[in-house]
């Protein structure tokens, strides 16, 4: 296998030639050399990484006569079967002629089986040289694989792989029989040429690539060496077993797994240390004031007595949240506030992710944390992605810290100038305790005296890396780090929680607040499915009921494009109000001024307004109670956490709800599954497994832009127990060299530096 290396490669020493570009390998030319730097293949070393596609076994070579019998006999009814089935034949050329039609040629190559003479086999290959025809005279035996087609006149092959041609008289080669490593295609480079100069890359640098993994733990864990696997992937051995080949093809051979283990492991390292950092930071604690055990929990009366049977919350939170809730907290959410009221009170930073269903009261929690910080005499930042979502975030949180004298107050791009610098003014003096907003909050110069926590709302929308950001925020008498509290309604999937938010803590609100009814899901298609979503809305109109319709664009597309349909809101909006008068139809979408989506909001919430047909601006956190039934138009093109957003915006009540998911035309498969899994389950944990299982990870929760290293190998989906084992593993490392300094984990430093500053890349690119 071994190719004859170039005369400058051989002087060079292994490591560097690795990095060397690969036209130093046999068959590549500085022309070739370009076409592989645009697949980002820039190096040797790329080559190396670049894992076949698939491998043809063609070590069971069967005579033509035999191949063509057997052809026959298992013709598949299934096309995607009888697709993938190849075949390794030979037979002795009849003729081999290169033709031409116009601009097309083809090299038409008749053969003759050894077994049974009689038999024949036409091969035809599109886009071959002409010169094929000449290699391949009367009389040579030529060993094909391929997919062998039974037509009406007779066997066929199209472009097959020759794997060998003797001349008349010529040697039978018998080594020829082997398991083939396919590759993707490179444009312009032919795939012989670029299975034989990755050949030539592997023999020679496959045992210098650097192994991400220590050798320790990679005999701890019984696995094989990375140069072992690498070798392994691209030259199989010709004594592996069918089993073994099938599971190179299925991507999850030992040696696949052992890449996909070296990924992970990187990524365990990389969170690991991040973790570390983060602990090793310092924050002010803030306790719960002390000597308020007394205190009644006055405003909402004395406990009632099924809170006996609820798990007990801090006295001094008891007492306050008493004062300021309307409600009694279910029990998942003391668990939470007491969980994160104990991190407070730590001086290691608090850095907690809180999920928890739509609807589960999440607001209620992190009051109870910003009070508590509050108490300690720090200001609070509470950030929500949009701009409704902090004025509603404000309409409910203002009236509570009135009741506890919390001075709150909200700040957004539509606050007035003057009002906006009085707001900073006040903040930079300490006269202010919380500042709600958008995410912009920390990013535009607003300037906190004493910042000693932060909470960030529907954290899937911001991207992962803005977290870190905080660390330069930590100011005041006591510098240090903010807290910090995360908040979703996106469920992170368990893989996803040990990786991207490795270095969250996680607290689950597991029940809803008592009295909610399932919000009722049918999906409606076509003509008849439209009559029947009319007729229930008409219904709930009738009954004074209000009705959220949800479009996926805001104004028709210039063109229709041949995508699934998507309607659009402002049309929607129009034949709406003709539908449904005298019903008072608003309009909200992301380009309209926010002083005019504000006041439909605000009609829609009062109920001045009965539909609100929207854009998924609604799509976080919305809270009108009244609202009963979500309409969805061209719900197919909605994500699944999207779907579940928008779902959850209704049922927020105590009645009945309903979520209508319309639909119409042709709908891709994973359009069609992701409206039934609505339609299944109002399981947000569910939902958000499902969803990474359709969509893959990397959309998800941006990992991309998180500064973590990007998996081409290891995959969250597949590789949940491999991930387990190598977190473990990386966290031991870290544990017993923080810096990675010792010797034997220098390769491991290396390999770890060099993929999370791609990653860093990465990010930057897909912005
Ligand atoms: P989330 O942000 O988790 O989606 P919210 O905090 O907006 O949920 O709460 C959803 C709704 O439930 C709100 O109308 C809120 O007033 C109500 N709610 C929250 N907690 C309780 C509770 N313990 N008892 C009754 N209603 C509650
Ligand atoms: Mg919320």
């Amino acid at each position: 296998m071994v190719a004859a290396r170039k005369s400058p490669s051989t002087a060079a020493a292994p490591a560097s030639r690795l990095a060397a570009p690969p036209s130093i390998l046999p068959g590549i030319g500085p022309s070739m050399a370009k076409k592989l730097a645009a697949r980002d293949l820039h190096t040797v070393e790329d080559l190396i990484w670049l894992v076949p596609r698939r491998y043809d076994d063609v070590r069971l070579v069967t005579p033509l006569g035999a191949a063509i019998t057997a052809a026959a006999r298992d013709r598949d009814p299934d096309p995607d079967v009888g697709a993938r089935a190849r075949t390794t034949t030979f037979g002795v050329t009849l003729s081999s002629r290169y033709q031409r039609r116009g601009r097309r040629g083809w090299v038409d190559l008749r053969l003759a089986g050894t077994d049974d003479t009689a038999s024949r086999l036409l091969v035809r290959f599109f886009n071959a040289h002409p010169s094929l025809a000449k290699r391949t005279p009367r009389g040579s035996r030529v060993v094909l694989s391929g997919k062998l087609e039974r037509r009406t006149v007779g066997a066929e092959m199209t472009n097959p792989d020759i794997l060998s041609i003797t001349l008349p008289g010529g040697v039978v080669d018998q080594r020829q029989a082997d398991i083939i490593p396919r590759y993707s295609d490179v444009a312009g480079v032919a795939p012989a040429t670029l299975r034989k100069a990755i050949a030539a890359a592997v023999a020679d640098g496959a045992r210098h690539v650097a192994d991400g993994v220590p050798a320790a733990v990679i005999a701890r864990l019984g696995m094989v060496s990375l140069a072992e696997a690498l070798s392994a992937l691209h030259a199989p051995a010709p004594t592996l077993s069918v089993d073994e080949v099938e599971s190179l093809n299925r991507g999850d051979s030992v040696w696949h797994r052992r890449l996909a283990f070296d990924e992970l492991f990187t990524l365990g390292l990389a969170v690991a240390i991040r973790r570390r950092a983060r602990r090793a930071d310092h924050a002010a604690p803030c306790p719960l004031p002390v000597n308020t055990a007394t205190e009644p929990a006055s405003g909402a009366g004395p406990e009632p007595a099924a809170a006996a049977l609820l798990p007990p919350l801090p006295a001094a939170l008891s007492g306050a949240l008493g004062r300021a809730l309307p409600w009694q907290l279910t029990g998942a959410q003391r668990r939470a506030v007491t969980t994160i009221s104990a991190d407070l009170a730590r001086d290691v930073p608090m850095n907690r992710l809180l999920q928890g269903d739509v609807g589960s009261g999440k607001t209620a929690v992190a009051f109870a944390a910003l009070w508590q910080a509050v108490q300690a005499g720090k200001q609070v930042a509470f950030m929500a992605p949009t701009a409704i979502l902090a004025e509603q975030h404000a309409a409910t949180l203002l009236p509570w810290c009135n009741a506890l004298g919390v001075r709150a107050t909200l700040l957004t791009a539509a606050t007035p100038r003057a009002t906006r610098q009085d707001i900073l003014g006040l903040l930079g003096d300490k006269q202010l305790d919380l500042l709600i907003g958008t995410h912009a909050l920390l990013s535009e110069g607003v300037e906190f005296a004493d910042l000693g926590l932060v909470i960030i709302d529907e954290q899937h929308r911001f991207g992962v890396a803005q977290r870190f950001d905080l660390r330069a925020k930590g100011e005041g008498d006591e510098p240090g780090v903010p807290h910090l509290l995360v908040m979703t309604a996106t469920p992170i999937p368990r893989t996803l929680a040990l990786t991207a938010y490795g270095d969250l803590d996680v607290t689950t609100i597991d029940e809803l607040p008592p009295g909610r009814q399932p919000t009722k899901t049918l999906v409606l298609s076509g003509a008849s499915g439209r009559e029947r979503a009319y007729a229930l809305v008409q219904r709930c109109l009738d009954a004074g009921e209000r009705i959220y319709v949800v479009c996926p664009l805001i104004e028709p597309p210039e063109s229709p494009g041949d995508g699934p349909p998507r309607a659009d809101a402002i049309g929607t909006a129009e034949r709406l109000s003709q539908t449904f008068a005298p019903a008072r139809v608003g309009l909200v979408h992301g380009r309209m001024p926010q002083r005019e989506r504000d006041d439909v909001m605000d009609r829609f919430r009062r109920g001045e307004v009965d539909i609100l047909v929207a854009t998924t601006v609604i799509e976080v956190g919305v809270d009108v109670p009244e609202a009963t039934v979500m309409v969805i138009v061209d719900a197919h093109g909605f994500g699944l956490a999207q779907l579940h957003q928008l779902r959850g915006r209704v049922g927020r009540g105590g009645g009945a709800s309903h979520c209508l998911l319309m639909t119409r035309g042709r709908k891709t498969p994973e359009g069609r599954r992701r409206l039934e899994i609505m339609a299944e389950t109002s399981d947000g944990f569910r939902i958000a497994e499902e969803d990474l299982r359709l969509r893959g990870p990397g959309e998800l929760i941006g990992v991309r832009q998180s500064g973590l290293p990007r998996l081409r190998f290891g995959d969250l989906r597949e590789h949940g127990a491999l991930l387990v084992q190598a977190r473990d593993a990386a966290e031991a490392v870290i544990a017993a060299d923080p810096k990675l300094e010792r010797p034997e984990h220098r390769g491991v430093r290396q390999v770890l530096r060099q993929r999370t500053r791609d990653a860093a890349l990465y990010g930057a690119e897909s912005g």
